[in-house]
């Protein structure tokens, strides 16, 4: 793979948040796997970082600013807007990560179960 496809093909904001994952899980390890957003909230901020530095904002980032701009916006709206971009309807899922008491089940893992 050439240098330029490798950066098209946005495999550059994964590689940046898997070596965040050097500082962020590996030098500093969560005590519990409930802490494990620590390792996950910090990898996904640097990638987010760099896509946008890059002016790549995800095709839902875009989509939302592009649709509300100068305007407002709910939550409904953002879920609407997601969904659209997505061609999947992800109420269900974003609901319960947003208004849940419950940790959710992980998608594809519904046999994974965090920490008290
Ligand atoms: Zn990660």
């Amino acid at each position: 793979m050439t240098k330029e496809g490798f950066e098209n093909n946005g495999m550059d904001g994964v590689v940046l948040h898997e070596v965040s994952h050097e500082w962020f899980g590996n030098s500093v390890s969560p005590k519990t796997w409930s802490d494990l957003w620590l390792n996950e909230g910090h990898a996904v901020f640097y990638q987010d970082a760099w896509i946008a530095a890059r002016g790549l904002q995800s095709q839902i980032e875009r989509a939302w600013v592009r649709d509300h701009a100068n305007g407002i916006g709910s939550t409904e709206d953002f879920i609407a807007t997601a969904s659209k971009v997505a061609r999947t309807e992800l109420g269900p899922f974003l609901r319960s990560w947003l208004y849940g008491t419950k940790l959710p089940a992980m998608p594809g893992h519904p046999d994974w179960k965090a920490a008290a």
